[in-house]
């Protein structure tokens, strides 16, 4: 599967390729599934499984990063995207994150206007969400109103 951590990659040249090959990967993987086979680790994963613990601590706070833009235009489809409560909105509904973010970046994936943004590295680039899911969807999972 493709990543859309958009605060790591840009996926604008890359996700329509990255859908059709993940599309034929999926096959491979479910057939793999049906036949019950069990796949070896490979001599990276547990040092991968050690970065990601490392850098998982860091996560939490990595919304200290944030920064709203005066695009907001205080919908509130931040707060209710969120899947752990971290959004909340001020006086003026503009939000603000509680520092117990999970990464998943759906706020800065789901606001109609780009005003989410980590540091100042993803104003230019492309927001991605799964076309089969509506954020109306996430919102009713959530019950973060
Ligand atoms: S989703 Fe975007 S526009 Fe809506 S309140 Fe959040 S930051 Fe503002
Ligand atoms: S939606 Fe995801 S990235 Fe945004 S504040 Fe919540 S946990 Fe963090």
């Amino acid at each position: 599967m493709f990543s859309n951590y958009v605060v790591a990659y840009d996926m604008r040249e890359t996700i329509e390729e990255e859908t059709k090959q993940s599309q034929k990967d999926l096959i491979q993987i479910i057939q793999s599934i049906k036949n019950r086979e069990i796949n070896k680790l490979s001599i990276t994963e547990p040092l991968q499984e050690i970065a990601y613990r490392v850098l998982i601590k860091f996560a939490h706070n990595m919304d200290k990063h944030y920064n709203v833009s005066d695009d907001c235009i205080g919908c509130g489809i931040c707060k209710k995207v969120c899947p752990v409560g971290n959004v909340d909105l001020d006086d003026n509904n503009k939000p603000y994150f509680k520092h117990h973010c999970e990464q998943c970046v759906a706020c800065i994936q789901y606001c109609p206007k780009k005003a989410i943004n980590y540091k100042n590295k993803t104003q230019n680039r492309r927001r991605y969400t799964y076309p089969g899911i509506k954020y109306t969807e996430l919102a009713e999972m959530n019950k973060n109103d």
